[in-house]
């Protein structure tokens, strides 16, 4: 297996993910854009819904270029540093959580029913497998998309939430969890998980945090 994979490298040799640079998967220069750090950031909306996300993460155009590897071109290397991202982020926000509160669930942000069957999986949900098996908690799939929302790209807050109202269903049959967190692969203005940790909380799961493997707007917290 390990003759065949090295010849296999000396016929298709790595290239790098976002600048295509011949020898590693993340070339030495693209790879200082991808290092993991604990970032945590609160995501609002008035005084009634709030959350807090941690995630590994900043958003840089490599950064972008990983997470669309991963998850548009199936890349082996991209879906190992996103799901490494987010078990990071998991083992950090589970450091920052009170002693009394156990997670006991992990709920991925689901892809729409079209591009899931496009990629033959659900995305984020395969991302925190790796995670699910290392601490010891379940993944459950509580939400679906209710229907098509508008494209995101270039709205702000306000118009997300709007765009995003009413946009997830929660299964009614779920055995309901005590604590969850949100894992999702990117937040930019956060509406999107806000608008789940609401969809979950009328259905009476109670989302304690979020977790992402990149984040646009970061605030650093210490190693
Ligand atoms: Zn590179």
């Amino acid at each position: 297996m390990k003759i065949f994979n090295s010849l296999n490298e000396l016929i298709f040799p790595p290239r790098c993910i976002s600048c295509r640079e011949l020898g590693q998967s993340l070339c030495i220069s693209c790879r200082k854009s991808w290092v993991c750090h604990p970032y945590r950031s609160n995501v609002r909306h008035g005084k009634e819904f709030s959350l807090s996300v941690t995630s590994s993460i900043v958003y840089s155009p490599i950064a972008q270029k990983v997470l669309l590897a991963a998850k548009e071109s199936d890349i082996k290397m991209a879906d190992i540093f996103v799901s490494d991202a987010i078990t990071y982020a998991i083992r950090n926000a589970f450091k920052e959580m009170p002693r009394d509160i156990l997670i006991d669930s992990l709920i991925p942000i689901p892809s729409r029913k079209s591009a899931a069957r496009k990629r033959g999986r659900q995305f984020i949900s395969d991302m925190t497998a790796p995670a699910a098996a290392e601490f010891g908690i379940p993944i459950i799939s509580p939400i679906s998309h209710s229907r098509v929302v508008r494209d995101q790209t270039g709205l702000h807050f306000e118009q997300r939430w709007n765009n995003l109202h009413g946009a997830f269903v929660v299964a009614s049959n779920v055995e309901n969890p005590h604590y969850a967190l949100l894992v999702d692969d990117l937040v930019t203005t956060g509406a999107t998980l806000l608008e789940a940790a609401r969809a979950l909380s009328y259905a009476g799961i109670t989302v304690v945090g979020a977790v992402t493997a990149v984040v646009a707007q970061p605030v650093r917290l210490r190693d």
